[in-house]
């Protein structure tokens, strides 16, 4: 059993504001937003980033990226939204379990920092 937040969230182990729960996909307000609306969209199961993704995993991904849209709809971020994936080290990524942050409310900037 690896000890992993994410992991725990999705099993009730650990508190978060749950928004969105499936069978394989949970989604849950960030700790600390970064955006008016800061969520992020989670596999259940624990895959540790998108590098260990397979392609056994397309439907999983899929039912991510459809979620994702879903909640967006629902915050009502008809001006727009950023989907964000940080992979390793260099991509920023702090939490070793496979995330979509939806990030809106706000204009967001390119390049990213
Ligand atoms: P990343 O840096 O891309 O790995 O994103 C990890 C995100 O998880 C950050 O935006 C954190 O603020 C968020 N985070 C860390 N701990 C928690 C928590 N207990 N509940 C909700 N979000 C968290
Ligand atoms: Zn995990």
């Amino acid at each position: 059993m690896i000890d992993c937040l994410f992991c725990k969230i999705a099993g009730g182990q650990r508190p978060a504001k749950i928004i969105y729960r499936s069978s394989d996909v949970v989604a849950f307000h960030d700790i600390s937003p970064q955006a008016p609306t800061h969520i992020l969209v989670i596999p259940v199961k624990h895959i540790a980033s998108a590098r260990e993704v397979q392609s056994g995993d397309a439907d999983l991904i899929g039912r991510m990226i459809t979620a994702a849209v879903q909640i967006a709809k629902e915050q009502n971020l008809d001006r727009g939204y950023r989907f964000v994936i940080n992979t390793g080290s260099d991509g920023g990524q702090s939490v070793d379990h496979l995330h979509i942050h939806i990030l809106g409310g706000r204009q967001m900037r390119w390049p990213p920092g």
